[in-house]
């Protein structure tokens, strides 16, 4: 454990670059982040043991693993849970080249001749194109007005394993051995259980909704509100949170294919293990 008198402490990691949040601190929860007072948070490498914290498959899957690398390579975080959904890929890739430089390997197949190449990124520029979504956008239905506000990484990644568990139990249905109608029965359920959670996520995204003389941020009068709103309402917000959720995502790389000339995009997502794996 780390000793306070160790004469070795100066020897230990240093910060290796500094960033600059996307949200600039807004939109964090109090106590969950300590903001230096040039808004540059120094970011540290990653340990031997952050190292193997990330590569656990089993931690990574419900998010603890990628909580505590941020925490220990970005002491100004101090609860990573609370992190607002638009500044986890920038901190995401901070660590990434504090750890390993500016390069990312990314191996990728064409889609239309089935080729397999490796493509190098710069990281730095990824970072530079990090957009923010304009929160402070308000939609308007007669009288009422929606504002909205960015879920955190630990919502984001509890809809993202429901959403999971409800893309394995659709996947398993055609390979059941029940009847076409048992089927069609089981279909509605899940999908009907996937309405239930984007409702759900979309409720998280709402952060008031306001009317004349009065003002509702609780969050189970909002999402009871989205049960039983008009359709297009929903519809409308529903498109909305997409929207402002897809801002948040890395721009996709554009490759084109060394053996037929194909052009294609190919998304980047760093939560995940193969993030780091190609680095060693
Ligand atoms: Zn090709």
């Amino acid at each position: 454990m780390t000793t306070s008198h160790n004469p070795l402490r100066q020897f230990f990691r240093q910060p290796a670059i500094y960033l600059r949040l996307p949200s600039n601190g807004k939109h964090w929860p109090a106590g969950s982040l300590e903001i230096p007072a040039n808004s540059e948070l120094p970011i540290y490498p990653m340990t031997a043991i952050d190292e193997i914290t990330y590569r656990t498959p089993d931690a990574l899957f419900n998010g603890q693993a990628v909580i505590s690398v941020i925490q220990s390579c970005v002491p100004a975080i101090k609860n990573a849970w609370h992190i607002p959904n638009m500044d986890i890929n920038a901190v995401l890739v901070a660590i990434r080249i504090a750890s390993y430089g500016h390069e990312m390997e990314v191996a990728s197949t064409c889609t239309a001749c089935s080729h397999q190449s490796d493509y190098v990124i710069d990281m730095r520029v990824l970072l530079d194109q990090i957009r923010v979504p304009d929160y402070g956008q308000e939609m308007s239905f007669g009288d009422l007005e929606i504002s909205f506000k960015p879920v955190t990484y630990e919502q984001q990644n509890k809809s993202g394993m429901l959403q999971f568990e409800q893309q394995k139990i659709l996947s398993t249905i055609p390979d059941t051995d029940l009847s076409d109608e048992e089927k069609m029965i089981k279909l509605n359920q899940a999908l009907r259980q996937i309405t239930e959670l984007t409702i759900n996520v979309i409720s998280k995204n709402i952060s008031a909704i306001i009317a004349p003389g009065i003002v509702v941020t609780d969050a189970d009068q909002i999402e009871e509100f989205l049960r039983n709103c008009d359709r297009s309402v929903y519809n409308q917000v529903r498109d909305h949170v997409i929207n402002l959720n897809q801002e948040t995502q890395l721009n996709p790389l554009k490759i084109q294919c060394a053996e037929c000339e194909h052009q294609y995009e190919q998304p980047i997502n760093l939560d995940m293990a193969s993030f780091f794996d190609s680095a060693s």
